[in-house]
């Protein structure tokens, strides 16, 4: 059997509390559900995503941060979750040194990057691999840059929705310049809407004149099913299908693949 290469995309954006770890956890397990072989790489020493799906911390006796370093591979560092098709690399606190430790080492931006291209060489049975980066345009994020083939920006719809964002996309463009240049923005996705908040409307426009089509048609509205769900250790489409949240990230992942159909063809 010939497994087609996977499609890499790195969910970043360096403000905190945005929805990438919501999203990254939400897109992932909508394309488990369709079948696809889904892995998280959680690469915030945080971990919001590997405890949103349910892996807590002293189970974690493998992390990102061993691929990083090198002492282990991606497929002996991916854990199963309850999502059937959805594995993850979970993080640990290690990570917070990892840029320290790696600062001598010449391949230090390209780890996770040959580390994906080795468990792939020894044919990894996963179609897509979605990375959860850290608040912060750090090596991690970095490292998520130079291995994706594209960046998904999840931007919340407040009054600051796009300060930052211009900062995020040189960063891309540097990437692209320098070590990826088939790097390629997957989309900008309007998180935590609110429809009864006239700002909230006037970001939604805003964004979508100054980036264009690259913004999703998709919103994630606001929705506390989606904000309990962590705490169940469950992606908020395994703890309420029906909820509005869940069904807008089901609407996200239809446009993902549209786009990653056509990327890939490009
Ligand atoms: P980031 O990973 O960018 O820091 P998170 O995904 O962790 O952001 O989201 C920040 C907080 O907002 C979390 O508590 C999360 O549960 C909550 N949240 C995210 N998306 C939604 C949503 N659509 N509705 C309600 N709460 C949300
Ligand atoms: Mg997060």
């Amino acid at each position: 059997m010939i497994m087609s290469t996977p499609r890499i995309i790195t969910v970043a954006n360096q403000k905190g509390g945005v929805g990438k770890t919501t999203t990254a956890i939400n897109l992932a397990t909508a394309l488990a559900a369709i079948g696809e072989q889904v892995l998280i790489i959680d690469l915030d020493p945080q971990g919001n995503a590997s405890t949103g799906l349910g892996i807590e911390r002293r189970d974690r006796s493998v992390s990102s941060y061993d691929v990083l370093t090198g002492s282990l591979g991606i497929e002996e560092s991916a854990m199963p979750t309850a999502v059937p098709g959805l594995s993850i690399v979970p993080s640990t606190l290690d990570l917070l040194g990892v840029e320290m430790e790696l600062s001598a080492a010449p391949d230090r931006v390209l780890r996770l990057r040959s580390a994906i291209r080795t468990a792939f060489e020894r044919s990894a049975p996963f179609s897509y691999v979605l990375i959860d980066c850290p608040p912060s345009l750090n090596l991690l994020t970095l490292n998520s840059m130079a291995a994706a083939d594209s960046v998904l920006v999840p931007l919340q719809c407040e009054f600051f929705a796009l300060e930052g964002l211009s900062q995020l996309l040189e960063t891309v463009e540097e990437v692209r310049r320098t070590i990826n240049p088939d790097l390629s923005i997957q989309g900008i996705v309007l998180t935590m809407y609110d429809g009864r908040n006239n700002l909230a409307n006037q970001v939604v426009q805003d964004v979508r004149e100054h980036m264009g089509d690259k913004v999703y048609e998709t919103v994630i509205p606001r929705n506390v099913r989606v904000s309990e769900a962590p705490s169940y250790g469950k992606p908020a489409i395994l703890y309420d299908l029906k909820c509005t949240g869940s069904q807008a990230y089901l609407q996200l992942a239809s446009e993902v693949i549209r786009r990653e159909r056509r990327l890939r063809a490009a």
